[in-house]
């Protein structure tokens, strides 16, 4: 890869030198609009999109489309605006925020519920169940993934799977857990963690930079 390059030529890289590569690694959750801590343009001339403006963590794979459907809303409002930059970036930054930013929090919501599980919490029916949850009820009520198709095509908002929120929180309520996904266990993958550790030449162990 060439991005490894450079970190290679320098040989052991450590996070934030010159050079320092870690493909994949920045990947949060993260929505920027176009503006400034003042909510002007923070750069008037330049319009900020795709990865610039929102990625997602790699569990559903959306950054393509979401950066698709900025490039296509920006060519949009350039054609209609012209010259007129400002405007077109102001506009684009409502409209990434409306339809956008949902995406981002809709990652946010799942990956802290996720998070909470792998720790070893029960599903939280205190809270809003996470879209990931909801459709994995529709493996017992496949009239719930009838209803999420706008989401799963991304021609629907996340909010559209709400609709179908009270009938996932009735089977979760009743007990009923999705079965883990095929693979090892706990135990069986800090094993195997473990042994790799183990066996990884000392050179190649970077330390991973902690979240900004
Ligand atoms: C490991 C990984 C797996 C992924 N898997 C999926 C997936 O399965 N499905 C999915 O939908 N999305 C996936 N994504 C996300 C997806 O790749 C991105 O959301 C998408 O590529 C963003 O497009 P972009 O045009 O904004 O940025 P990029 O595709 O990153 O394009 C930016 C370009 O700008 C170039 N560049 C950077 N700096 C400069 C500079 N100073 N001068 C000139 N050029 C520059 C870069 O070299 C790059 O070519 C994945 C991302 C990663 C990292």
């Amino acid at each position: 890869m060439p991005g490894h390059s450079g970190a290679r030529r320098l040989g052991r890289p450590r996070p934030g030198a010159a050079g320092y590569v870690l493909p994949g690694g920045p990947l949060f959750n993260n929505f920027r609009g176009q503006t400034g801590s003042d909510g002007r343009l923070a750069l008037p001339g330049l319009i900020f999109v795709g990865d610039a403006v929102a990625t997602t963590t790699p569990t559903f794979g959306r950054g393509v489309s979401t950066t698709l459907m900025q490039a296509g809303q920006l060519l949009r409002l350039l054609d209609e605006h012209g010259a007129d930059t400002g405007t077109a970036a102001e506009t684009f930054d409502a409209w990434c925020t409306e339809q956008i930013r949902p995406w981002v929090d809709d990652h946010v919501r799942m990956d802290e519920a996720t998070r909470r599980r792998w720790a070893g919490q029960d599903v939280d029916l205190d809270r809003p169940l996470p879209s990931d949850l909801i459709l994995a009820a529709g493996r017992a009520d496949p009239g719930i993934l009838g209803a999420a198709r706008g989401y799963l095509t991304m021609t629907e908002l996340p909010s559209s799977l709400r609709a179908v929120e009270p009938r996932a929180r009735a089977l979760y309520a009743s007990g009923w857990r999705p079965d883990p996904a095929p693979g090892p266990g706990r135990d069986e993958l800090a094993g195997i963690i473990g042994e790799a550790l183990g066996a990884a030449p000392e050179s190649s162990k970077v330390p991973v930079p902690a979240p900004a």
